[in-house]
């Protein structure tokens, strides 16, 4: 049905367009299908096959259910004589289960109209059979869902041991309607995986304006909405859906009239983007003439390329945990040290002599090592980032030395997350010293004189910072968390998500003191959270002294053309007014003059 025209309900009338309002977090509209991803689906990869290897994709599932006929086969003819009779019986239903077409045709009509890749095709089917299980009333008819969703059990185990070989088909391919996922909740690895951008657009019923499932959509620059609440219980599959990342509002079957205001705004919106690409090589100078350090975030070396297509300086945080996460789907999988060392140096020699942060190790709270290992009561006040890290020794010191050799390839700097006591901070120093003793009797090459820093991001740490200035080379403001453990909010909560906000003043004066203290030391104070790369920040964050930021390479350009646009000279004094105030509306109207100077 072509966008525009109203999707009509069975009775034949229009389905009434509605819209559901949850958090911002990743800006621009997206306008396509529906796409619902239960969590059994969000289990198997996803991904979009090319035309021409659609066949190769129909066989890869052929033969993984041909294998699976006769593994049952064999089950039947190795069943001991004494086996009870049900057992048999069991096969039996196993076998006709897989021969029906519904499991042995339907996935793969899937597979040829929509692209699906095999496991994905399959588990779709199970999942609409499944659906219609759920409405039979004979009891013992809907209890053979559980059968069927083990034979397709069997079939996943087969294809996961097939490697994936298929052309992946970028997600804007004609014969492929854009499709939006739809889901109650993904996981930061999980939303990964998404990174071959099949998907123009997220929408999930949970999840907070800075959880990482947030941050990692932000960085694929693909609108998004969380804390929707309802949306994967009220949107259908195939709906089309509009999303306003920029407002957090999503419209499901939306009427002409809205759609073609929508179509307006997003033509708008990709010209501006146009526009800021002019400013890739210009430096980020205000227009007093203060150079201001412009550098990216990024979570898997593959993000390097965006990186310098933004102009940025250099990398101000590469989030390491990622190489460790395992989604739902995918295990886990610690890498050694020479699989990190190659991908610090890939990430090094990417960035082409501009320096490279790397953050060590911050897994836990919502980035678990395991995402079925059993998490702490409270994960974000738990066993996370450089707490885990002393834990396990041995992990770290792997980590430490990995990240060390990539420092004889271009300039490198480590970031320690999470810090708060001066033995924490002694006991990562100590570590790093440990590393390279290891590596000089080893024979192997670093950078004896590189940088170590510490997140500044929990209170605790901005209202010390003494402790940290004299044995720290760098600091790096993670706001996120900072805003978390300040305000006492869980991030990822998107009920208590209306009460984070950047502009209470207890966050600022944490900011404000970090950066003057800093520059007291003499060291280099960068923002790495969110903040850094909010527009509607950035003339405050100047005012307050701050001379480095560290975002997603989407947001650079913009924050640059702020840049270019303040004048230090009268943002100066207006800043510090803001942060005499203690009330919220004077803030805020305050930071909304101040973006207009
Ligand atoms: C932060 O806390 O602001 C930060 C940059 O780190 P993360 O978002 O990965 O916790
Ligand atoms: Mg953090």
């Amino acid at each position: 049905m072509p966008l525009g025209q109203q999707k009509l309900s069975h009775t034949g009338h229009p389905m009434a367009s509605f819209t559901l309002h949850g958090i911002p977090v990743s800006r621009g509209i997206s306008i396509g299908r529906a796409h619902l991803l239960t969590p059994a689906a969000l289990d198997v990869k996803h991904y979009l096959v090319a035309e021409e290897a659609l066949e190769a994709e129909v066989a890869r599932l052929q033969n993984a259910i041909a294998a699976v006929h006769k593994e049952l086969q064999d089950l039947w003819t190795d069943l001991p004589k004494d086996a009870p009779t049900e057992l048999g019986a069991f096969i039996d239903v196993h076998v006709l289960i897989l021969s029906d077409p519904m499991i042995s045709e339907a996935p793969l009509d899937i597979i040829r109209t929509r692209h699906y890749n095999a496991e994905w095709a399959l588990v779709t089917q199970i999942d609409e059979l499944s659906a219609q299980f759920d409405e039979i009333e004979d009891a013992y008819l809907r209890e053979r869902k559980a059968d069927i969703q083990q034979v397709a059990e069997r079939v996943l185990k087969v294809l996961l041991g097939t490697a994936q070989l298929v052309p992946i088909a970028p997600g804007d391919d004609e014969y492929q309607p854009q499709m939006v996922v739809v889901a109650h909740d993904i996981s930061p690895a999980d939303m990964l995986q998404f990174r071959d951008r099949s998907f123009i657009g997220f929408v999930t019923d949970v999840g907070g304006q800075n959880s990482h499932t947030a941050i990692v959509a932000r960085s694929l620059d693909i609108p998004a909405a969380v804390g929707m609440s309802q949306a994967s219980t009220l949107i259908e599959q195939d709906d089309w859906v509009i999303i306003d990342g920029d407002a957090g509002v999503v419209i499901v079957n939306p009427s002409a009239l809205v759609l073609d205001q929508y179509r307006g705004r997003q033509m708008a919106q990709t010209r501006d983007r146009k526009k800021l690409l002019k400013l890739k090589k210009t430096p980020a100078v205000t227009k007093d003439g203060t150079h201001i350090t412009l550098l990216a975030n990024i979570e898997l070396p593959d993000d390097c390329p965006a990186a310098l297509e933004s102009g940025a300086n250099g990398v101000g945080l590469f989030r390491s945990e990622f190489l460790f996460m395992g989604g739902k789907g995918h295990q886990h999988k610690i890498p050694t040290e020479d699989e990190q060392f190659e991908q610090y140096k890939k990430a090094v020699m990417a960035m082409k002599g501009r320096p490279v942060t790397i953050r060590t190790l911050d897994i836990g709270a919502d980035k678990p090592l395991d995402p079925t290992e059993h998490t702490a009561l409270n994960p974000a006040l738990g066993l996370r980032a450089i707490r885990y890290c002393l834990a396990e020794p041995q992990l770290f010191l792997t980590q430490l030395r990995a990240i060390l050799r990539a420092s004889s390839f271009g300039k490198v700097r480590i970031l320690i997350p999470m810090l708060a006591h001066a033995f924490e901070i002694d006991q990562s120093l100590a570590m790093i010293e440990q590393a390279k003793a290891e590596l000089r009797e080893a024979g192997e090459k670093f950078d004896p004189d590189v940088e170590v820093g510490a997140m500044i991001e929990i209170p605790a740490a901005a209202l010390s910072l003494p402790m940290f200035v004299k044995r720290m080379d760098f600091l790096s403001i993670g706001t996120n968390d900072l805003i978390q453990y300040t305000l006492a909010i869980d991030r990822v909560d998107y009920e208590v998500a209306h009460l984070y906000n950047p502009l209470h003043p207890a966050v600022l004066q944490l900011i404000s003191m970090t950066i003057a203290a800093g520059a007291k030391a003499g060291i280099d104070v960068a923002v790495c959270g969110e903040m850094a790369g909010d527009i509607k920040l950035t003339k405050l964050l100047l005012g307050m002294g701050l001379r480095e930021f560290s975002m997603h390479p989407a947001q650079l350009l913009a924050v640059k053309q702020e840049i270019l646009n303040s004048d230090l000279t009268s943002i100066a004094p207006h800043t510090r007014k803001i942060l005499r105030a203690m009330e919220p509306n004077a803030i805020a109207d305050a930071v909304e003059q101040l973006q207009s100077m």
